[in-house]
């Protein structure tokens, strides 16, 4: 971020050259036209077969001087640009390391099984994009074999996200309506939401619709129990579809916003019923990179200065933690209070018979003679009592 502010302040500077230049070089043009028009019509105003006069010749040289002067001072300016502009290429290569080797581990994408496994995640973030052409065209050109009955729920989530796009309600409502059960299953207001999307759009095309408005409300019926309070507020909106829902207390429901969030909601839960993360890997891969690798580069150019380069041997661990942020938490950590390490496959999360909860390795040192005694409240337990916890 302080990289693209530091470019950003560079650019912001040639733009500001660029405007005073242009505004001085408009100026300075101008002037010179008009006074060049001016000897032209007291040119053009005196009989063909006279001859100029003396103060007519001086005025002339004149004004070729300061055409000449002038236009020397503008590539003069125009020459000044040019170093502004180049600074904005050096702050670019002074902001944007374009050396991570120090941070790379070739081992990490080399042999052919891994870059088929790259080439996939590509292909498969092409297809959600709904760019078909491409994704064909690098599994024809890395031999990948991704069959049809693949491709086809991508192809069907892009084809209704686009329809939702376009305000074209049908084809999400058709396969909400086909994977009812699934979406139930899940809690999901997907089809509710879709039904009122629908009405709302009816009761703006005014009292002629009233009648379709009403009908159409029988598609609320499933979802009545589950939203009497939405669906109250929808019939409610009936009565004012003579003056117009825009001028009624039911305005609200005329938000675009609803169009935005139906996106999202009809992602996240189709993706959730087919068993696709919400977002792509590769998009989250990215991401993740994208900010982890600021702190890495600091972290490598300090080790370097300090030389104590030995300490980040083993690259497929971390020098430092990162963050990447709530949105890209995706389980919980669980730190044995004991111990103050975290847990692992090796090492899981115990649960004690009265609630309290410590890693295994604590859980080994403190059992004795066949006994565990909570560090917390000293309730006493027998190891086999103790439950292993997976988040
Ligand atoms: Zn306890």
């Amino acid at each position: 971020m302080d990289a693209c502010q530091a470019v950003e302040r560079e650019v912001d500077k040639v733009l500001s050259k660029f405007n005073s230049l242009e505004q001085q070089t408009t100026k300075t043009l101008s002037d010179l036209i008009s006074s060049i028009q001016g000897i032209q019509a007291e040119l053009d105003s005196v009989p063909e077969d006279t001859e100029i006069s003396t103060a007519q010749t001086i005025l002339l040289a004149q004004n070729s001087r300061k055409i000449k002067d002038a236009v020397s001072k503008v590539s003069t300016e125009h020459k000044d640009l040019h170093s502004s502009v180049s600074k904005v290429g050096k702050a670019v290569d002074r902001n944007f390391p374009s050396d991570f080797s120090a941070v790379i581990n070739e081992e990490a994408l080399k042999g052919e099984q891994k870059a088929k496994l790259i080439n996939e995640v590509i292909c498969e973030h092409f297809l959600r994009q709904g760019m078909l052409d491409i994704a064909e065209e690098l599994m024809h050109e890395s031999h990948l074999n991704i069959d049809e009955s693949q491709k086809e729920p991508f192809l069907e989530l892009h084809r209704i996200l686009d329809g939702l796009k376009h305000r074209n309600l049908e084809p999400a409502i058709g396969w909400a309506h086909t994977n009812r059960a699934a979406l139930q299953s899940q809690n999901s207001s997907l089809e509710f939401k879709l039904h009122r999307l629908k009405f709302i759009s009816l009761l703006l095309e005014g009292p002629e619709s009233q009648q379709k408005a009403l009908l159409y409300a029988k598609n609320f019926a499933p979802f009545a129990y589950s939203n009497p309070r939405d669906v109250q507020i929808l019939m409610g909106s009936l009565l004012f579809i003579r003056q117009g829902i825009q001028n009624s207390p039911y305005a609200f429901l005329l938000d675009p916003v609803q169009w935005d969030e139906i996106c999202d909601v009809f992602t996240r839960d189709a993706c959730a019923l087919l068993g696709l993360s919400v977002e792509s890997p590769l998009s989250v891969g990215v991401q993740a990179g994208c900010t982890a690798l600021p702190p890495l580069l600091n972290i490598k150019q300090v080790m370097q200065q300090r030389q104590c380069t030995g300490v980040w041997s083993a690259k497929d661990e971390l020098p430092v933690e990162i963050d990447l942020g709530p949105e890209r938490r995706y389980h919980s950590i669980f730190a044995c209070p004991i111990l103050r390490q975290q847990s692992n496959d090796s090492n899981p999360p115990s649960r004690l018979i009265c609630g309290h909860v410590i890693s295994r390795d604590a859980l080994n040192k403190l059992a004795n003679a066949n006994k565990v005694k909570c560090p917390y409240c000293p309730v006493e337990m027998s190891p086999g009592d103790v439950k292993e916890i997976r988040f």
